[in-house]
């Protein structure tokens, strides 16, 4: 693998299990071939298959945190991930202000797939109002693009429609995944008055919990290393498909996405 002097800023929630949250973001960064730092903004306790409850981090310390690796070094893209908390959001929101770093993308966790409320209530306002605007790339599944918009999303129309209306907030790219439509492969990238169908490989599942935070972070590699946004989302989509297709299996028989790339994790 090539090696890059490229560096992604990752801030997520910690899962302990290491099925999703910021330890699957910097795997994949890794695995992509660029360094990470990483700003924990909550500690989670789940597993695989639970959800049990979420401690956020203080707004100072994360504030300083960022403030810190801002100022020590050069960022070429950042990740964010799960926030939980209004506070959180709002540092974040006063962090971009302060440093306009490039190439940020949102994947806007709302619910886990075991059923975990990964943001609190009070926050939704300020994710779309403040947050959302200031976004380069917003990754929503079609349950957190229709708790975004406040619409139903059941076709392909449906995510369009909805793709714009998030754009409608200040938000520059939008992709919203299919994956939750029965057998959908397709994506739907909203950018400016334009949108795209990017179409998948339907991969049978193993109920991976993860995938999102894969995907985000892997579009998060390929700006900073200068890729045009839907080579990009291309590549990104390809190197999950690859870690679902072959994943590895513990002794009890679970799966695990395989996210050893191109070999170097
Ligand atoms: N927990 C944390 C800390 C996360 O960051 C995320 C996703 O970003 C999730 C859980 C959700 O993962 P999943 O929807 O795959 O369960």
């Amino acid at each position: 693998m090539s090696k890059s002097n490229r560096r992604v800023l990752c801030i997520a929630g910690l899962d302990p299990s290491g099925h999703a949250g910021i330890i699957t973001d910097i795997r994949t960064i890794n695995s992509l071939g660029l360094s990470c730092c990483g700003v924990i903004t909550v500690l989670t306790d789940q597993t695989r298959t639970s959800y049990h409850s979420s401690h956020p981090v203080s707004s100072d310390i994360i504030m300083e945190q960022i403030q810190h690796i801002f100022e020590e070094g050069q960022i070429d893209s950042v990740k964010i991930g799960m926030l939980y908390s209004a506070g959180t959001a709002e540092t974040i929101i006063d962090l971009i202000d302060r440093y306009q770093p490039p190439n940020i993308v949102l994947d806007p966790v709302l619910v886990s797939t075991t059923g975990g409320e990964l943001l609190d209530p009070d926050a939704i306002n300020i994710l779309k109002e403040g947050l959302i605007p200031k976004i380069d790339v917003l990754t929503p599944n079609i349950p957190e693009a229709e708790r975004i918009t406040g619409n139903k999303i059941s076709a392909i129309e449906d995510m369009i429609t909805a793709g714009k209306n998030i754009a409608g907030l200040g938000c520059r790219n939008i992709l919203i995944k299919g994956g939750h439509l029965e057998e959908n492969s397709i994506d739907i990238l909203v950018t400016g008055n334009d949108h795209y169908k990017i179409r998948g490989e339907y991969v049978p599942d193993h109920e991976f919990r993860g995938t999102g935070c894969v995907l985000s972070s892997a579009i998060a590699v390929n700006l900073a290393e200068g890729m045009e946004l839907q080579e990009a989302v291309i590549g990104a989509k390809l190197f999950l498909e690859k870690a679902r297709k072959d994943p590895v299996f513990d002794d009890a028989g679970t799966a695990y996405l395989n996210l050893s790339g191109a070999g170097s994790d």
